[in-house]
């Protein structure tokens, strides 16, 4: 009998996330989890405090649609403050339950079947879901190990006519790089040739060491044309909160909410009044967790490069990337399975971020958002790799 594609059908192959999988490998194998990207260490205390009051209070009713008013305002300050952009919080903030809903909720909003999105690969493992689960088509551009550059060319040929969305991500995960203004003044230049909206991943846009993190909507003629996304998650450690948020022209964000209604309509009323306490911290707050944050990428790295991996240092977000070859690996996927009995730490394997799997066969993401006696013991571990 003839019917219909199932959801399911779309997300054929998709089976359970690699974040998930990996975790779960350490939990059992009772390894040091530099896999899935968390913190082990709660964010700050004025802000979790700010979440017990916010229950005290009696904020435990569903929030209105678009997030309650204070965060809009706090989100559209904190966009004004430290990226020089400016949204009007009534009509084009919008918040979400996290960066993965609003990413889902934009591509469901802008997308469908017979459209194409491109994005770069290796890419974060919703991409392609969200992809998928809007009936659109992943086009890739591969950002070249080691120094995760890409062709403009082959960037220009990902477009066609069924072009809707370019998917970005910076600072990008896995790889830690941050995009350059040259490399994102041609972006935009061809997005605009081509008529396509940006939908922006800006999650780890406070974990920038090395550059400047550059929002593509600042860029000429982008405003009108970007979903710039980001998340509580990573800006203050708390990323079991989830709470996110989108902004954009007052009609691409009406777009997005009007899918975000339908998958969660709303969440965490209560995290959200914190979430607006955290984003007005001062500027004290935010430089010392970039700081923090850097000399952990420092002590990770050099760890690694001491075990005898070849360390593609991050510029930012909290992943490193490692080349396996020095240390007699060919595969990361048997690599990292092999990994915890071999000496007890988890990593993931990027080949799962690609889909021209050869381009990330060798390479392997470890998390470094995590306490300096934990990345001291796991290094340690590694080195007992080449003994
Ligand atoms: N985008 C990227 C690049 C990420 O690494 C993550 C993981 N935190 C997310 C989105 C999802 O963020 P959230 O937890 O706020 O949904
Ligand atoms: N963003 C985190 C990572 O890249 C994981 C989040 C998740 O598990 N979905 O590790």
């Amino acid at each position: 009998m003839q019917r219909a594609p199932f959801l399911t059908d779309r997300l054929q192959g998709f089976g359970t996330t690699i974040f998930a999988e990996m975790s779960a490998l350490a939990e059992r194998t009772q390894a040091v989890n530099l896999g899935q990207g968390f913190p082990d260490t709660d964010g700050p205390a004025e802000v979790s405090e700010a979440a017990i009051q916010a229950i005290r209070d009696g904020h435990n009713q569903y929030p209105p649609g678009p997030g309650i008013p204070s965060l809009r305002a706090a989100v559209a300050e904190h966009r004004a403050r430290f990226r020089g952009q400016h949204y009007d919080p009534d009509s084009e903030v919008l918040i979400t339950a996290g960066a993965t809903e609003a990413i889902a909720a934009a591509l469901l909003a802008l997308t469908g079947p017979g459209d194409e999105v491109v994005t770069f690969e290796p890419y974060y493992d919703s991409y392609a879901a969200g992809i998928a689960m809007s009936g659109a088509q992943r086009k890739v551009v591969t950002l070249r190990a080691p120094d995760f550059t890409f062709d403009i060319e082959q960037f220009a040929a990902a477009f066609t006519p069924r072009t809707k969305v370019l998917l970005l991500n910076t600072p990008h995960n896995p790889t830690g790089k941050v995009f350059s203004r040259e490399e994102l003044t041609e972006i935009a230049r061809i997005c605009i040739e081509r008529e396509v909206i940006v939908v922006t991943d800006e999650v780890y846009e406070h974990l920038v060491f090395d550059g400047e993190h550059i929002p593509i909507a600042t860029l000429p003629g982008m405003a009108e044309r970007t979903v710039t996304v980001s998340s509580a998650g990573k800006i203050f450690s708390f990323t079991g909160w989830k709470i996110g948020w989108a902004c954009g022209p007052a009609p691409l964000v009406a777009a997005v909410r009007t899918a975000k209604q339908f998958l969660t309509f709303v969440s965490g009323g209560p995290f959200q009044h914190a979430v607006a306490v955290g984003l007005r911290l001062g500027d004290d707050f935010f430089g010392a967790y970039t700081a923090e944050l850097r000399a952990k990428r420092d002590r990770l790295c050099s760890g690694l490069a001491e075990a005898g991996f070849d360390v593609l240092t991050p510029q930012g977000t909290y992943f490193a990337t490692c080349d396996i070859t020095p240390v007699g690996g060919t595969d990361g996927v048997e690599f990292c399975l092999a990994l915890p009995e071999r000496c007890g730490v988890v990593a993931v394997p990027s080949q799962v971020f690609y889909d021209n799997l050869a381009e990330g066969s060798r390479l392997i993401r470890f998390a470094f958002c995590k306490r300096d006696e934990v990345l001291d013991e796991a290094a340690r571990r590694l080195r007992t790799l080449g003994a």
